[in-house]
């Protein structure tokens, strides 16, 4: 980046720098000796008039004319012809064609009344072709051949072209040190952040990016910083995760141990103590089971929401037939399951998660109630969501924990969650399947008096 910076900024300055030296000087020679035609052809109205003044195209000698052009022409080291209209010379300031007939190109044209001028560049010399006409502008009465040397103006061109050159030249140096000492101001922040994220890659994780200096950069560095406080909680909540994994399928493992351990130190344990410990042993090895379906089911959430399987259904039907289900384990306990649906609800949803999702919440409400206690769940709808509430009238749920029963393995009463057969997974699976179905859930709970559960799914499932 720094290279490339410090390359287009070096092109930004240095190449018009360039252009404009090239342009201003090119420019600039063509506009001198535009400058001096128009001076020469102003001479030549001046001396052609006096010409016509005296007769001098006619014959008639005259010194002072002769004087003047040949002052003109000595003042810019050149050569003028004067011929009158019949090609005969008149003035030759080198002397070398008076009285002679000059039947040049440009002479004839001229007295055609076709001015000529022309800039050579070997001889750096312009000539041109003056028109001598007389008052009524009518009558050609003769030209004048001017050859003017534009060696003066050459010498201070290029003496103003060496002093630009000079100059442009110490802009580019200066502006290419002022580009290297940008590049480097704007890159600094970027190299200090390199640096800063390899540390955190090396595994320095308290530290924090910090960089000052242009706004953008410090969004860069909060964003960062942002994403480096969530990567810390997703990895502290994964190794919560794994140890209560670990912890969670070791306990039914253990008590398995246990159970085996005490058999073996009996050599003649009776045949009954073999049985009850073996149902023991049974019973840990379904709770093992349980907990790792669970977690399966967990795990499968967890992948993309490509694997839900949306379909129209009947929501009714499905509350419908959970309650079905469960109204044996809710009559064991001597527990009224009533349902109450306000209107017939179709939702786009994946059944076999949803039927999950809602049978972890109504076991939840008969496991965690009271003998002789009701669990009612109520289903409506509008134009937008369905809603579902799961209500009970069971011990309750302490407010310091309302947050956390989401959790995975969170429970609150671990002993009771462990008698009921509870993983501590159930709602963790729950709210899973309500985020992957774009809902929501809530909890309202009051300890000794009940707990309602809301759900809140839209009809239409939407792909995010
Ligand atoms: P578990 O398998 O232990 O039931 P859940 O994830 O389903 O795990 O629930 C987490 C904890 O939330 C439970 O252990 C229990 O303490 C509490 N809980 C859930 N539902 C209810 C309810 N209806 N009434 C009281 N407590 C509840």
């Amino acid at each position: 980046m720094h290279v490339r910076l410090l390359i287009s900024m070096i092109a930004l300055t240095v190449i018009p720098v360039i252009f404009l030296q090239a342009f201003y000087t090119g420019y600039m020679i063509n506009h001198i000796r535009a400058n001096r035609i128009d001076l020469v052809r102003n001479y030549g109205a001046l001396i052609g008039k006096e010409m016509l003044q005296t007769d001098y195209l006619e014959g008639q000698a005259s010194a002072v004319i002769d004087g003047e052009i040949q002052q003109f022409s000595g003042l810019y080291d050149g050569r003028i012809v004067v011929t009158d209209a019949d090609f005969t010379v008149r003035m030759d300031t080198y002397g070398m064609l008076m009285g002679k007939k000059l039947v040049s190109e440009e002479v004839v044209l001229a007295l055609q009344d076709t001015e000529l001028s022309y800039y050579d560049r070997d001889s750096d010399q312009v000539w041109l072709t003056y028109v001598i006409k007389d008052e009524t502008e009518e009558t050609i009465r003769g030209m004048i051949l001017f050859f003017v040397s534009c060696a003066d103006l050459t010498e201070s061109h290029d003496i103003i072209l060496r002093t630009m050159t000079l100059v442009m030249i110490s802009v580019g140096l200066l502006l290419i040190v002022l580009s290297f000492v940008m590049a480097r101001i704007f890159t600094k922040p970027f190299k200090h952040m390199a640096t800063s994220i390899n540390r955190i890659s090396e595994g320095y994780f308290d530290e924090e990016v910090c960089l000052t200096g242009f706004s953008e950069v410090e969004q860069i560095s909060d964003a960062f910083n942002t994403m480096l406080k969530r990567l810390k909680e997703l990895e502290s909540s994964r190794q919560e995760f794994v140890s209560n994994v670990s912890h969670e399928l070791k306990t039914p493992l253990t008590s398995m141990k246990v159970l085996a351990d005490s058999l073996n130190m009996q050599p003649d344990a009776p045949v009954e103590l073999y049985r009850e410990f073996m149902q023991d042993i049974g019973e840990e090895i379904d709770r093992e089971n349980t907990i790792i379906n669970d977690l399966l089911s967990l795990v499968k959430m967890d992948k993309t929401e490509a694997d839900l399987n949306i379909a129209n259904i009947s929501i009714n039907d499905l509350l419908e037939s959970i309650l079905k289900r469960l109204k044996p384990i809710a009559a064991k306990k001597n527990i009224e399951l009533v349902l109450e649906s306000y209107r017939t609800v179709t939702a786009e949803c994946d059944e076999v998660k949803l039927t999950l999702a809602l049978s972890n919440l109504v076991e939840n409400a008969i496991k965690y109630n009271i003998a002789g206690g009701w669990v009612k769940v109520t289903l409506d709808s509008d134009h937008k969501y369905f809603y579902v509430t799961v209500a009970d009238s069971g011990i309750g749920i302490p407010e310091e924990y309302q947050e956390k029963i989401f959790e995975r393995f969170y429970r609150v009463d671990k002993a009771r969650s462990r008698e009921t057969g509870g993983t501590g997974l159930g709602l963790a699976i729950t709210k899973n399947i309500v985020q992957m179905h774009n809902g929501a859930i809530k909890v309202v709970s009051k300890e000794d008096e009940g707990t309602t559960f809301s759900l809140r799914i839209p009809l239409t499932y939407i792909k995010q």
